[in-house]
């Protein structure tokens, strides 16, 4: 199926008889749902584009990438920095923002600036009974009741197509620096970024990667003069750690911590969300795994022999552990994502019930006792 426009996908959800899988670019599907593929390919197009009013609305199945080419143009940028899931899981599709929104996929610049959802002013979707739904519109000040715009960020399709997104932009930072240190253990490593979270200099990106080597970064943005004036108070704050490096241009490496490439290849990835302070404890766990620590310690990606029940092994942690890259096998025995604690299953399943009543979307996707398919 390949709706051309919102009524067309309304009509052919309302007259679907099995099981629906929402493809965008088909990049990010990292559960194992079955079903008729419902490609958003169709719906395309930036429909409004407003650089003085920082807005930008388009259509679901609009390639990222043009996404952001009209946005470089005039100097802006998603403030959230995506990331591009086919370097961690390979494909060949081009992601869309709807499959940015549906995954609420963010990058390192969260730990400042916060996720996909907070940046999302509005959404149009259709819901499982071929009902178009929109709910928020172009403004931050917009009060409409229910969020349901956030409700879809993160759902990963499991209440609604999405059929338009609106969302805030921002100007890209004028100035960048980047302090970097190499051979840091996780807990020192963890104690230097909390230290810079902690202090008023603004830090946008706070990353520890251990891939055989092991190295630190931290960010800084803004006005030139500002950039040069916190990174040389940082480098001094931070100064019982090491000898910081200040690199003035990081793109590429800031690209790679946002794809996780460092754990590109052969191996099982999990994602885990925790407290930033559990995280080198967690980490050694799993002895030898390569790691990239974000968000300060708060996101953790890991890479295990494959096959690894890296829920098991951790035992009872406090956070959530998402299989994000795995065999098939291993992905319908261990389940891909976590599963909800009682109360919170028990409003997911009413959510899924009200929005989805026939199960038609990617049934058994994060559904209360579902394995993650
Ligand atoms: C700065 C910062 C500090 C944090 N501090 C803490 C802390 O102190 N303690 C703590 O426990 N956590 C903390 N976290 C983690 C935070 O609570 C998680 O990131 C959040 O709960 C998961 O949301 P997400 O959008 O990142 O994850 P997502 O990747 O969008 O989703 C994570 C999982 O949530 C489930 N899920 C998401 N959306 C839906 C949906 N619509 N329907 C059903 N299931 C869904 C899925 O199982 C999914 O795998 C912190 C995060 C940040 C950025």
């Amino acid at each position: 199926m390949r709706p051309e426009t919102e009524q067309e996908l309304a009509q052919m959800v309302a007259g679907a008889a099995g099981p629906l899988r929402i493809v965008g670019g088909g990049t990010r599907s990292y559960g194992l749902a079955q079903g008729e593929v419902l490609s958003t390919a169709g719906l395309s197009g930036v429909t409004l584009y407003e650089p003085g009013a920082l807005t930008l609305v388009a259509r679901a199945g609009t390639p990222l990438a043009e996404v952001e080419a009209l946005l470089a143009r005039e100097g802006q940028c998603l403030p959230f920095e995506p990331m591009d899931h086919r370097v961690l899981l390979g494909g060949e599709g081009m992601p869309t923002i709807g499959g940015v929104v549906a995954g609420n996929v963010s990058g390192p610049r969260r730990i400042s600036v916060g996720a996909c959802r907070d940046f999302l002013l509005g959404v149009r979707f259709v819901d499982g009974m071929g009902r178009v739904l929109k709910n928020g519109g172009r403004v931050m000040k917009n009060v409409t009741g229910y969020d349901l715009a956030r409700l879809m960020a993160g759902s990963h399709g499991t209440l609604g197509v999405l059929s338009e997104v609106s969302l805030k932009v921002l100007p890209v930072a004028r100035a960048s620096a980047t302090l970097a240190l190499d051979g840091l253990e996780p807990a020192r490593a963890v104690a230097a970024l909390s230290r810079a979270l902690g202090s008023p200099y603004e830090v946008s990106g706070a990353t520890h990667v251990v891939a055989g080597a092991a190295r630190t970064l931290l960010r800084l943005e803004g006005f030139a003069a500002s950039v040069a004036y916190r990174a040389e108070r940082l480098s001094s704050l931070l100064a019982e750690f090491g000898d910081w490096q200040v690199l003035a241009d990081a793109g590429d490496v800031w690209r790679d911590v946002r794809d996780v490439a460092a754990l590109q290849g052969a191996g099982d990835v999990w994602r885990l969300s925790t407290r930033p302070s559990d995280a080198p404890a967690l980490a050694a766990c799993v002895p030898g795994a390569d790691a990239v620590f974000d968000w300060g310690g708060g996101l953790i990606w890991l890479r295990v022999p494959e096959g690894t029940d890296l829920r098991a092994e951790l035992c009872r942690f406090d956070g959530h552990a998402t299989l994000v890259r795995a065999s098939p096998e291993t992905k319908l025995r261990l389940g891909v994502f976590p599963r909800s604690a009682a109360p919170l299953a028990a409003i997911e399943a009413g959510l899924r019930a009200r929005f989805d009543p026939r199960g038609i979307f990617t049934p058994g996707l994060m559904a209360p006792g579902g394995r993650g398919i």
